[in-house]
């Protein structure tokens, strides 16, 4: 048998990764600093700019988190094109500008700017990114299903979107943080640039539901 390239040999393993593995995409983002994290299973880390997929074996069903840099994310998602679950793309948040982008990648559906949701969904999506970056959430929660839901429809606010991402946030708080807010800000111990998020929309909603629930923004 003739031996594989490092590149196809790279691309084995990426396709390995979608027999073994549901993937979901949860984030594509800018790495802290402070953080570092391997990459998809080719030895490398992830550069500045990575993935986040949520994974579930499709042997146990048991969940866990998987992150790839930009370029092998990209070659992940073309890969999943042909296979009967293909990723959807997600727009690059930029947590230390609040800055979002087009994805630049060959990926399916939504992975286009943030610029023209409905301005509630657009503050969700900062806000679920900044729940993936900052709070220590068990893979398998249900973030990733409130982030389809936005994604999918990005003009069409549901009334049930901030009170979910808000009892997520509740149900992971740990006793020293009482909200999202306090993780963010131990991020900016190592980034001290990160700006600042009011979630103003957010807790607007959450006051206008007829029982309006503790806020943990
Ligand atoms: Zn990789």
């Amino acid at each position: 048998m003739a031996t594989l390239s490092t590149g196809s040999r790279n691309d084995a393993r990426k396709h390995a990764l979608l027999r073994d593995y549901q993937l979901k995409t949860a984030q594509h983002t800018r790495l802290l600093d402070g953080r570092k994290y391997p990459c998809c299973g080719c030895n490398r880390s992830v550069g500045k700019d990575f993935y986040m997929f949520e994974a579930t074996s499709r042997a146990t069903k048991a969940h866990s988190f998987m992150y790839a840099g930009e370029d092998c994310a990209q070659t992940i998602i073309q890969f999943s094109a042909s296979t009967s679950t293909p990723l959807v793309d997600l727009p690059y948040f930029d947590p230390l500008t609040g800055a979002s982008r087009t994805s630049r990648g060959s990926g399916t559906r939504p992975g286009g700017s943030v610029a023209k949701w409905a301005p509630l969904n657009r503050e969700l999506f900062y806000a679920i990114n900044l729940t993936f970056l900052a709070m220590k959430l068990k893979p398998g929660s249900t973030l990733s299903k409130v982030l389809e839901t936005i994604t999918t429809n990005p003009s069409q606010v549901r009334p049930t979107t901030a009170p979910a991402l808000n009892t997520i946030i509740e149900r992971n708080l740990d006793s020293t943080h009482g909200s999202l807010t306090d993780y963010v800000n131990d991020l900016r111990v190592r980034n001290p640039t990160m700006k600042q998020y009011p979630f103003t929309l957010i807790r607007g909603a959450l006051k206008n539901l007829s029982t309006p629930p503790i806020d943990y923004l």
